[in-house]
């Protein structure tokens, strides 16, 4: 099944928890006038405390803003958390749901994420909710298992709420290892069939490792609509480099 590239493509930018604000004027100012090229869009997620100083001089390059997490409840006693009402305040489009150093690291289950993707889509934010297996599963041959699982979360979603899907293998995240053309556009063709059986015929991206070298391949696999970029992002150069190689493979 050949899918793709009906939909915009998408670089998004995580930084992670890295980024001060002398370090985001210097990323501001290599990115140049204007970073995003016609039919590519380009977002970035920062750290909590990024998000108001960025948002404008993201805006003026046409950079969508995002955050990297949420909390659930809309307010209140929950000392350390963000709301996604906050986030809209600040000026977000999208927010990063179930990333695996959250899964992994904080122990955030499929059940809080599904509360998140609920409380984001009641407030207007667009999820780009991760997924991916740990190196152990895809060996044991359950790759398409634990995609599975970890998607089942948008079974109730309203079909309409905006999305997207970013595929990303848990052994490729910052450790230079990428997965093979192959794997990456036989996952991405199961994402899509599971996403359209859950009635989401939503973009989904590939994220683990990308950067400037490996860009354009990664990006002009079937199925793959963007990518999230998490060390590569962090530098304006490398950051540009890999936006304009999904506007080449967007070309293709
Ligand atoms: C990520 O943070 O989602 C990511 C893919 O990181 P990296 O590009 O550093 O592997």
């Amino acid at each position: 099944m050949g899918f793709s590239s009906h939909k915009r493509r998408l670089v998004a930018g995580n930084w992670k928890m890295n980024g001060l604000l002398e370090e985001a004027r210097q990323f501001l100012d290599g990115l140049g006038e204007n970073p995003s090229p016609d039919h590519v869009e380009v977002a970035l997620m920062p750290p909590f405390t990024l998000l108001h100083p960025l948002y404008e001089p993201l805006r003026n390059k046409d950079i969508r803003l995002g955050a990297q997490n949420v909390y659930y409840e809309p307010k209140g006693a929950f000392t350390g958390s963000v709301s996604p009402m906050m986030l809209r305040d600040a000026g977000c489009h999208y927010v990063i749901l179930g990333h695996s150093e959250r899964r992994h690291i904080i122990g955030e289950t499929n059940e809080m994420i599904h509360a998140k993707l609920k409380a984001a889509w009641e407030n207007g934010l667009e999820p780009i909710l991760c997924i991916g297996e740990k190196l152990e599963e895809r060996e044991a041959g359950r790759t398409n298992e634990v995609l599975k699982e970890q998607l089942s979360v948008l079974a109730d979603a309203p079909a309409n709420a905006p999305l997207t899907v970013a595929y990303e293998p848990v052994w490729a995240i910052g450790t230079g290892r990428t997965a093979t053309e192959e794997q990456v556009a036989e996952t991405h063709a199961f994402v899509h069939e599971e996403l359209v059986r859950l009635g989401h015929d939503c973009r989904v991206l590939y994220g683990g490792s990308v950067n400037p070298g490996n860009a354009e391949s990664l990006l002009a696999c079937p199925g793959v609509e963007g990518a999230l970029v998490g060390g590569a992002s962090l530098k304006a150069e490398s950051f540009t480099a890999i936006i304009e190689a999904a506007a080449k493979a967007a070309e293709e």
